[in-house]
């Protein structure tokens, strides 16, 4: 199935490939819509090598899996290696891979030449239902995360869920957090549905799992369609984003994992701002416990703050915040700092 948004900034197809749940990954249909003179794929190490024979014929630049990939050296090695394959108007850039790949992908092609095509073929849950929608990307300067960036639209994203069946355990869980973070905010049905099911009922059925990756990619385009800038409710995908950030790096935590904490922390909180039931809370943690996602975890509430009060989304004394009104209903509050280093203060002192 395809459908397209047009958003402020471009137009973007997205394409679900269906098809027998065991056929191998193809670009056939991909490279038959998007026939371009020049194509150059950007993956990463893993999947260059778990899916060379599927590369194989293709230009194809290769970065190493990690988040520190994200760093301006990279994107001026791999400008020097575009110029080298002599990329230009006429190339199509595709970005094979999670969202390290799709976030570098994103940023290089809109600033190279001041800007080349490129598209999206997310590899991982998480990149399927988030990191590879909504046109942000952006690279690291040093622990700060995502600082230099854009916000351009790919030309399309193609969804293959083949490329999921070699996907590690742990990154199934990870791409849950985001999935859980769309049913907390948005939709009571979801999170009911969820809550009756586990990992392996959206693996082993391909239609289902589909059908859950189009509904959180609709969530998120109603979303950034609404507010691409992120003046507004966009802000409201930061559910569980403002501690998950601080932790992350600290912990080295990967990001589904510092989300899932980050959204226990803001249940909290929302205890105290919204009075949301602490029932409502435990109904939160036990999904994310179904996901093999942490719910606790020893935190240096101090340190957590220090990171926190350079947050790129300070505002003076005070930082937006998303908190829960109830299940499948999210607000955004200008919060003072202490509310949440209590709430950090108590959830550390309770693991
Ligand atoms: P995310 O989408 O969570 O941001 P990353 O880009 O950090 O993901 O990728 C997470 C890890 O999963 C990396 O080591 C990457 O190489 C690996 N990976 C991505 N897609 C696949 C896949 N389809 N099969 C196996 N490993 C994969
Ligand atoms: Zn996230």
């Amino acid at each position: 199935m395809q459908q397209s948004v047009t958003f402020p900034s471009g137009k973007v197809d997205y394409i679900f490939f269906r098809k027998d749940a065991y056929a191998k990954p193809s670009f056939e249909q991909l490279m038959h819509l998007y026939y371009m003179e020049h194509v150059i794929i950007i993956t990463d190490e893993h999947i260059a090598k778990l899916y060379e024979p599927l590369l194989r014929g293709y230009k194809t630049l290769v970065v190493p899996p990690l988040e520190s990939s994200k760093d301006l050296h990279i994107i001026g090695s791999l400008s020097r290696q575009l110029l080298d394959l002599e990329a230009g108007r006429n190339t199509l850039i595709i970005g094979v891979g999670g969202g390290v790949v799709t976030d570098i992908v994103g940023f290089l092609a809109s600033v190279y030449m001041r800007g080349v095509s490129f598209g999206f073929v997310p590899t991982t849950l998480l990149g399927m239902v988030d990191a590879a929608v909504g046109g942000k990307n952006g690279v690291n300067l040093g622990l700060n995360k995502n600082l230099i960036g854009t916000i351009t639209q790919p030309k399309f994203i193609f969804y293959d869920t083949a490329f999921l069946n070699t996907l590690p355990n742990i990154e199934w869980s990870n791409g849950f957090a985001e999935i859980i973070k769309y049913a907390c905010i948005f939709d009571a049905g979801l999170f009911d549905e969820l809550s009756a099911n586990n990992i392996s009922y959206y693996k082993d059925d391909n239609e289902v799992l589909m059908s859950l990756i189009e509904r959180c990619v609709a969530w998120k385009n109603k979303t950034v369609f609404a507010d691409e800038k992120e003046t507004g409710v966009r802000k409201l995908l930061n559910f569980g984003h403002t501690a998950a950030h601080a932790i992350e790096n600290m912990y080295e935590l990967p990001h589904g994992k510092a989300v899932a904490i980050g959204m226990v922390v803001a249940c909290m909180v929302s205890e105290n701002i919204t009075h949301l039931g602490e029932a409502v809370t435990e109904r939160v943690k036990a999904l994310l416990q179904l996901y093999h996602l942490p719910v606790s975890h020893a935190i240096n509430a101090v340190k957590a703050m220090e990171i926190l009060r350079a947050d790129k989304k300070r505002k003076g004394d005070r930082i937006d915040y998303i908190v829960l009104e109830k299940i499948g209903q999210a607000a955004i509050r200008p919060l003072p700092f202490d509310v949440i280093e209590n709430a950090l203060k108590e959830y550390a002192s309770h693991n």
